[in-house]
């Protein structure tokens, strides 16, 4: 059996007399002197030639499905990592495992009580309405929880008991969607026909920013849930975008909310929903990216809504690409996937391209509403003016849109005031300690924060270089800075900042966009979590004040990722009747990112870039991994990094490149080192740094991580 540990492999135990273990089955044993919770990851017959600890007891959950088992022991695999790490993400919730609590409630039997009071009587009305607690109806009726007892006594209401998870209602796939297009009509089809026969089948499902990609998956999602009245379906959708409109459209289509999966949630919500997809209950659920490794019993369809996100991709603790991985659960699961986006990832283009997906193409957006116009600002040749950010073409852009009263969103992937403080006096740079990163103003909180490590200290008044007063000069700008300079400009719109220092939790997210959705906010200045998936119908006018932050660096996907996020944010421009336009500010628009994106030209700069990754042999047309060694000496660091380049196994096809300083050498104090590995297409990587890291012998000081498929250089 596998326990929830970083162990490198399931233990053996004995099936006491009496005990039918099948895989999959949730059991505790014992381990180290404690009974511990794990999943039965294989049965054997057969004497052992060692004595075994007996197993001790079954739990009553239902088992994980073969496929859940199958799927989590590939995910280690593929990602390198120990197989009890993955289990842990499936099993999350122990307080699930048992039946749901239950809690007393109250409802009224009809009997009038022979002694009325106001406080009865307020009682008996909120009991009229919802079975309640005593301490809620007592609350909702502003007494005491005496008055509910008394009236209990007096035979006014009567007790009974309820689950505290109460189960969720099932989806009704027969309730009208909207009246698809032509292009939607075919798309949807495709889909049906796909979820009505079950089997693995990938498809993308390429659609321009509000093509209907929602709708057009619904059907399919309709489609799975007639053709098995138990089917499970699963919609991964980035965590930002886990808004109240999203659930409210799934609500509505469906009849009943669907499962809700993500970290604004809470410990009481996961139980439940944990449970209810256990026992088969949960039919959709609508989760970020660990809603992955729920333990599904009959799941029929996998949806993944905005695939080319980054957030997908979990770079702390367990390394994995959802996406990717989401991928290998439906070929556990025998289902259909369905990746949608407007701006699709190379890799599944590249799958689409090459046959192993299935592609459907929604070209146009329904009814009035058109793609937006993208055009380029050369600021070289219109710059701001000094000490200013948005230049005139811009603002004069700004002021048309405002004047017929319309919204303008300003775009700009930078948190904070400004993303660098020098001393004026002796040019000292500030960064943050033990990291090599820059601390950024933040001028709202009056701190300096490290966007790496989260460090944050106020902001001081005397430079800790030379100890000059008032000194400290922001650099660059950021939302923030933004926000001031629109608000100088336009002092009689209103101007907020959208991003997630200034919403720190996912109900001030959704109050935000709630109110940008019904035109209560003039100019939005927002970070990327603005670019996502949004609908705001009074929004014409989209801003990007500075295209060229994601084109520098080393990241091999930095043009595919500038493209992914321009289009998406201009696409948030003319969702409804009125046209939209974006324009870029950009000190390279000859870039083949930025030009392509000016010409409307997705196809081509899917082509180039393809074109340079298969000269380069990088993804998809090869195979990348990094390791990072880490630790806080700086000299064992690098004599670890040295014996685990040394280590690397012979094997064509494949360059190992390092150890060499990765661009952000300390974080927090920890040392970094790190290899690249390259490989041809064909290299089976995963097999290649299992039998690498086996073969080093690293100190128990150094951390080593090892991400297959790196998205991050850092
Ligand atoms: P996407 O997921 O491609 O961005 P959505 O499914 O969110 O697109 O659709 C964008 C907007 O257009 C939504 O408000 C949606 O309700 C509306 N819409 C989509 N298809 C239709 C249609 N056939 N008729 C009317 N409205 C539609």
């Amino acid at each position: 059996m596998l326990f929830t540990l970083p162990l490198p492999e399931p233990f053996d135990y004995a099936v006491p007399e009496g005990m039918a273990l099948v895989k999959g089955d949730l059991v505790a044993a014992p381990l180290s002197g404690n009974l511990l919770v794990g999943a039965v990851w294989d049965v054997r017959t057969g004497a052992s030639n060692r004595a075994l600890k007996p197993v001790d007891y079954v739990l009553e959950a239902p088992p994980f499905s073969e496929e859940l088992v199958d799927f989590l022991d590939f995910a280690a695999r593929y990602t390198v990592h120990p197989p009890g790490v993955f289990l842990r993400m499936a099993l999350r919730s122990t307080e699930a495992l048992g039946p749901s609590r239950e809690q007393t409630v109250f409802a009224p039997t009809g009997r009038t009580p022979d002694r009325m009071t106001l406080a009865r009587e307020k009682v008996l009305e909120a009991a009229g309405r919802e079975m309640l607690t005593a301490a809620d109806l007592a609350r909702r009726a502003g007494v005491t929880t005496g008055v509910v007892t008394g009236l209990e006594k007096a035979g006014a209401l009567k007790r009974s008991a309820r689950a505290v998870d109460p189960p969720f209602e099932n989806p009704d796939p027969d309730l009208p969607g909207e009246a698809l297009t032509a292009d939607q009509a075919e798309a949807a089809g495709e889909l049906r026909a796909l979820a009505a026969r079950g089997g693995y089948a990938p498809v993308l499902l390429d659609g321009v920013t509000g093509s209907g990609k929602t709708e057009v998956y619904f059907e399919a999602i309709a489609e799975a849930l007639r053709a098995d009245p138990e089917a499970q379906i699963l919609v991964l959708a980035p965590e930002i975008a886990l808004t109240q409109a999203v659930t409210s459209r799934f609500a509505e289509r469906f009849g009943a909310e669907p499962a809700l999966w993500h970290s604004e949630t809470g410990p009481a919500n996961r139980r439940r929903v944990w449970r209810e997809v256990a026992h088969g209950r949960a039919r959709i659920v609508l989760g970020a990216r660990s809603a992955l490794f729920l333990p599904f019993r009959n799941l029929k369809l996998i949806v993944i809504d905005e695939e080319h996100d980054p957030s997908y991709k979990q770079e702390d603790g367990a390394i994995y690409h959802a996406r990717d991985l989401a991928v290998a659960r439906a070929k556990f699961a025998d289902c259909p996937i369905v990746l949608a986006s407007a701006t699709p990832s190379l890799e599944t283009l590249q799958n689409a391209r090459s046959g192993r997906y299935g592609h459907l193409i929604l070209p146009s957006r329904p009814g009035a509403s058109v793609l937006p116009e993208i055009g380029l600002i050369d600021l070289r040749r219109d710059p701001p003016e000094a000490g200013r950010w948005l230049s005139p073409k811009l603002v004069t852009a700004m002021e048309e849109t405002l004047e017929k009263g319309e919204q303008v969103l300003l775009f700009l992937n930078r948190r904070g005031y400004a993303p660098l403080v020098l001393c004026g006096a002796c040019g000292h740079r500030l960064t943050s300690p033990g990291t090599d990163a820059c601390l950024s103003e933040h001028r709202y909180s009056g701190r300096l924060v490290c966007h790496l490590t989260g460090f944050s200290m106020p902001k001081p008044d005397t430079c800790p270089e030379c100890g000059a007063k008032d000194s400290l000069k922001p650099v660059g700008p950021g939302v923030e800075r933004i926000e001031e300079e629109a608000k100088a400009l336009f002092p009689e719109a209103r101007v907020e900042t959208f991003s997630s220092d200034t919403v720190q939790s996912g109900q001030e997210v959704r109050a935000r966009v709630e109110r940008m959705a019904r035109g209560e906010i003039d100019i939005l200045v927002g970070t990327q979590i603005v670019a996502k998936g949004h609908n705001f119908p009074g929004l014409t006018l989209v801003g990007v004040v500075d295209a060229d932050i994601g084109l520098r660096g080393g990241d091999p996907r930095a043009a595919e990722r500038t493209f992914q996020i321009l289009a998406q944010v201009a696409g948030r421009a003319g969702r409804a009747e009125r046209p939209g336009r974006a324009l870029v500010q950009t000190h390279a628009p000859e870039h083949e990112a930025l030009a392509a994106l000016a010409a409307g030209d997705r196809d081509g700069f899917v082509e180039g870039e393809l074109e340079a990754r298969r000269m380069l042999g990088l993804p998809p047309f090869g195979r990348m991994a990094s390791i990072v060694l880490s630790g806080t000496d700086q000299r064992k660091v690098e004599e670890a990094a040295k014996i685990m380049a040394a280590a690397a196994p012979d094997a064509s096809g494949v360059d190992v490149l390092g150890p060499a300083e990765p661009p952000v050498g300390v974080i927090r104090g920890r040392f970094r080192r790190r290899i690249l590995v390259r490989a041809d297409s064909n290299v089976d990587i995963s097999t290649f740094l299992t039998v690498w890291r086996a073969r080093a012998k690293i100190p128990s000081s150094i951390r080593v991580a090892v991400d297959v498929e790196p998205h991050s250089f850092l």
